[in-house]
C-alpha cells in the first residue's frame, strides 16, 4: 500500500501537530505515547516515509534500532525498570493503528499487566515530566 503522508506521525515529523519529544537526530525521533499503556511508554520513528518494517530501507532500519536502543536504556534508568518491552506492529491485521513504522518502548515491572489499545489520553504535563526524566537519563 502507498504511504499515507497524512498519518499522525508524518504530521508530527512536519511539526503540524505537537508531540512531547525525548530525542531527535537527522534520521529518527522519539516522543511520548499520547495514550500510554504504562507510565514511560514512548515511541521511536524514522524520518523516512515507511509504513512498516517491510518498506523501510536497511539504513532507516539501522537508524531506528540504534535510537530505540539508546532511548530504551534511558527509559530503563528513568523508571528503574527491571524489564523493557519493545513492540512493533506491521499492518492492521497485526494491530497497527498508525501507518508510519514505530517501535513502542515500555518499561515493565514484574507481574504488571497492560493494555495496548483503547486507553485514555494522558495529561500533557505528566507526559512532559516523564520525557524530562528520560532525557536526563540519555547517554
Ligand atoms: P500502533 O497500534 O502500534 O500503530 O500504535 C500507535 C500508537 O500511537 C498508540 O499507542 C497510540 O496511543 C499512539 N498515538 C496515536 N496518536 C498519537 C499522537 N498524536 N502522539 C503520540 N502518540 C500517539
Amino acid at each position: 500500500m502507498a504511504y499515507d503522508s497524512n498519518n499522525v506521525f508524518a504530521k508530527i515529523l512536519r511539526g503540524e501537530i505537537p508531540s512531547v519529544k525525548i530525542y531527535e537526530d537527522d534520521k529518527t525521533l522519539a516522543f511520548m505515547d499520547i495514550m500510554p499503556s504504562i507510565d514511560g511508554h514512548c515511541l521511536v520513528i524514522p524520518k523516512e516515509a515507511a509504513e512498516g518494517i517491510l518498506d523501510l530501507s536497511p539504513d532507516g532500519a539501522a537508524a531506528l534500532i540504534k535510537t530505540t536502543q539508546k532511548v530504551a536504556r534511558a527509559v530503563k534508568t528513568a523508571f528503574n525498570a527491571p524489564g523493557i518491552m519493545l513492540l512493533q506492529l506491521n499492518g492492521e491485521a497485526a494491530g497497527q493503528t498508525v501507518p508510519h513504522i514505530h517501535f513502542h518502548i515500555l518499561p515493565r515491572q514484574a507481574g504488571l499487566d497492560l493494555k495496548l489499545h483503547g486507553k485514555p489520553m494522558e495529561n500533557p504535563d505528566k507526559l512532559r515530566g516523564f520525557a524530562d526524566k528520560i532525557k536526563a537519563a540519555l547517554d
